[in-house]
């Protein structure tokens, strides 16, 4: 099974023999690859929707694996057990509906020690979520594919985690000597508190898209007197400020 690009990363992301559950699975790609390579000794594909559902068997089916693979269908975590499996995968969707699948299906992540999650948007949303629920970001990765940028984020239960969420979320100083800038808490959580260490072009371009965005929202909020879009756009200026100070960090620090 060849994986895209943006799917490899979750694969990668695991460790080898896990029993894992992909929520959201489609085509169940990621679970198969996943049984192939080792990366899972058993697996559980979940999906809410029949079309996706009903691929979800065929690929399984197709692959000989049905011995390893279970296709369920239903909502969210209602597809599991608790303590049925120890790594679940949700990739695909927005950040918002991935916090509202583990928030709503909290009982099932017992015995859970790994959450690898791909959001499409409200990259910061999830990152919220996993920070107030006690999950601690061990790694996070950026790509571009096929003309979009996506983000994987890999957490574990803080229990089980080498560092504490206090570490990671600690301001941090980026950059180089005479041109660094301190990122706050909240600042970490939009971007992402291993994604700005790790800087790179596909970073600078997803921020410099955003910079993109905000002006768009400067220049319509520019032709209305109301008080409140005056103090939306000054809002807007200083977050636009404070990305361009991160973006010019990261080009001094990586020439
Ligand atoms: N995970 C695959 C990937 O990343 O390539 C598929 C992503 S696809 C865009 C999102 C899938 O999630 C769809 O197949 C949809 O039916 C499924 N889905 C959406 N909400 C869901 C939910 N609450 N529970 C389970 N599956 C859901």
């Amino acid at each position: 099974m060849k994986l895209s690009k943006r799917l490899q990363l979750l694969h990668d992301l695991m460790d080898p023999g896990r029993n894992l559950a992909d929520i959201g699975s489609d085509h169940a790609l990621l679970p198969v690859a996943c049984i192939q390579s080792g990366q899972a000794a058993t697996a559980i594909a979940g999906e809410l929707n029949e079309g996706p559902y009903e691929a979800a068997k065929r690929q399984v089916a197709s692959s000989g694996l049905q011995a390893k693979i279970e296709v369920r269908r239903g909502d969210g975590l209602d597809v599991i057990e608790a303590g049925e499996v120890d790594t679940i995968t949700i990739a695909g969707m927005g950040g918002a509906l991935i916090a509202n699948i583990l928030e709503r299906g909290k009982p099932k992540l017992k015995g859970v020690t790994r959450l690898i999650l791909q959001p499409n948007v409200g990259e910061d949303i999830l990152r919220r979520w996993l920070f107030d629920n006690d999950y601690v970001i061990e790694a996070e990765r950026i790509i571009e594919e096929d003309g979009k940028i996506y983000e994987v984020i890999a957490a574990v239960p803080g229990y089980f985690s080498h560092i504490s969420n206090d570490e990671v979320y600690e301001p941090k100083l980026i950059g180089t000597a005479d041109h660094e800038i301190e990122l706050t808490s909240n600042e970490l959580l939009k971007m992402g508190p291993f994604l700005v260490e790790q800087g790179g072009s596909v970073f600078v371009k997803k921020w410099e898209l955003e910079i993109d965005k905000i002006q768009k929202v400067l220049t319509s909020l520019s032709k209305s007197d109301l008080p409140e879009a005056k103090e939306k756009a000054e809002e807007l200026q200083q977050e636009l400020k404070r990305i361009e100070e991160v973006l010019t960090c990261m080009q001094k620090d990586k020439p």
